[in-house]
């Protein structure tokens, strides 16, 4: 026996052990015919149970950890964006696990990308004052804005997935959104629309939406109501303008062509002629002037820094205007209660709103009639100026519009006394700027009364 057989016998008893026990179990000589002893069949079986258990060990180890990668990549698809990183080891399973961290990692950066994204865009379309209304294929609300809300007169939130008609009855609206969906073109249309509101004009641009490859339409509503009307008085505006300038300028040619024509020699008659002719074209100057007034308030542009105003001056700079006026028409100027009061404002705006309140005092009023003008406090320590006659006065009916340019109760009279139907806008308009408010209180045949309230300097 060699050392190393000793050996081998010494270090390797339970082999022999079990290479014994092994063999008597399974009934193999201890000596096979290769010349296999026991123990190296032993040693074998030791060896092959150690690679068997060493591999099952090692395979569940690597299955762990697969699950571990599967549960990651499953909780990635499921949106938990937060899970905690993966180990990463240097093998190819580690490999793997720092992909999917990054992945995950960048995932984060685009979910809380995208949501901030979607967040800037609600806050957008909250924001706006254009209702948006999207549509999907079938014309159901797929999205609204607080506009739109407010337009159909929802005061709760709508219910989602609600068929457009339902919210907006009218026929056209529905057949644009229909149109972008299956035309898949945009238009647009200036359309009346019932609502909670009574019927609003809007400017509707319908387009067509795709969103993760389905269709659908985007409608934005624009209320164009306000600028309709402003529209409308424009026109009437210049409307009016035309027609007032029409009739001194017509006069004049007309009387004109008739001195021209030979009316110049006609001894008796040429005199009235050009006077009729000085009239018209003073006539138009008021026209001019009252239209580049009203034109200078409508600028909007800051007054030339308010100034204290003293109402007792400008009451006494008016009365001094109108004396002669007054004179000429037999109406008396009564003496007035004026309080020393300071308001704030432009002193030639307000002189020249008091002139238009006593001249109108005075040219409808009659022969013998009065005109007065006082000014007191009024509550909440503001300033009243009040101008009174013992005039025609105003039917009821007309006294909610005779602030409006170019309205005239009666326009014939208006003409001949030469009003030009802007004298209470201007007065209107000088006031609002100056922060007060101007009203009238009539009765027909007795007389009128014009109140104006400012609030006092400081
Ligand atoms: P006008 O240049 O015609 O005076 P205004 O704008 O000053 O234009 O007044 C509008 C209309 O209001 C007048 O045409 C007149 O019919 C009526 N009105 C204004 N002030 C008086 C008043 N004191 N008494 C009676 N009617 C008045």
């Amino acid at each position: 026996m060699t050392t190393r057989t000793v050996l081998f016998g010494k270090l390797f008893w339970p082999a022999q052990l079990v290479g014994g026990l092994a063999a008597g179990v399974l009934d193999i000589p201890l000596i096979s015919k290769a010349g296999w002893t026991a123990p190296v069949i032993a040693v074998s079986l030791l060896a092959a149970a150690i690679i068997v258990s060493g591999t099952w060990l090692l395979a569940r180890l690597y299955a762990r950890r697969v699950a571990r990668l599967r549960a990651f990549a499953e909780g990635l698809l499921s949106g938990r964006l937060s899970q905690v990183p993966l180990r990463e080891s240097g093998d190819d399973l580690g490999t793997l696990a720092g992909c999917l961290n990054r992945l995950s990692s960048r995932l984060r950066d685009l979910s809380s990308g995208l949501t901030a994204e979607a967040e800037r865009s609600e806050a957008i379309l909250a924001g706006m004052s254009e209702a948006v209304v999207a549509v999907d294929q079938r014309l159901f609300v797929v999205f609204r804005n607080e506009a739109f809300a407010r337009l159909v007169g929802a005061n709760a939130a709508l219910p989602v997935a609600m068929p457009v008609q339902e919210l907006a009855p009218d026929r056209e609206f529905v057949e644009m959104l229909r149109a972008a969906v299956i035309s898949r073109q945009s238009s647009q249309q200036r359309l009346r629309l019932p609502g909670p509101l009574g019927g609003r004009t809007f400017d509707v641009h319908a387009a067509p939406l795709t969103v993760a490859g389905r269709r659908g339409a985007v409608a934005v509503l624009h209320d164009i109501t306000e600028l309709e009307r402003l529209e409308r008085v424009r026109r009437d505006f210049v409307a009016n303008v035309s027609h007032e300038l029409r009739t001194p300028l017509t006069a004049i040619g007309g009387y004109a062509e008739t001195l021209l024509e030979g009316a110049l020699e006609d001894r008796e008659n040429n005199r009235r002629f050009v006077e009729i002719i000085k009239a018209h074209a003073i006539r138009l100057n008021s026209i001019a002037s009252d239209l580049l007034t009203l034109a200078e308030l409508d600028a909007d542009q800051p007054a030339p820094g308010p100034e204290p105003v003293s109402v007792r001056a400008a009451i006494e700079a008016a009365l001094r205007t109108v004396e002669a006026e007054a004179a000429l028409r037999g109406v008396e100027l009564c003496p007035a209660i004026l309080e020393e009061a300071v308001v704030l404002g432009n002193k030639t705006r307000l002189e020249q709103a008091l002139v238009n309140l006593l001249d109108n005092a005075i040219k409808f009023n009659r022969p013998g009639g009065q005109a007065r003008i006082e000014s007191g406090p009024a509550d909440g320590g503001q300033v009243r100026i009040a101008v009174a006659d013992t005039g025609i006065g105003i039917p009821p009916a007309h006294l909610p519009r005779i602030f409006e340019r170019f309205y005239r109760v009666d326009k014939a009279r208006s003409r001949d006394v030469g009003g030009t139907g802007l004298g209470l806008s201007i007065v209107k308009h000088v006031v609002e700027r100056m922060n007060g408010t101007v009203t009238a209180q009539s009765e027909p045949g007795k007389g009128s009364t014009f109140t104006i309230v400012l609030p006092a300097a400081p």
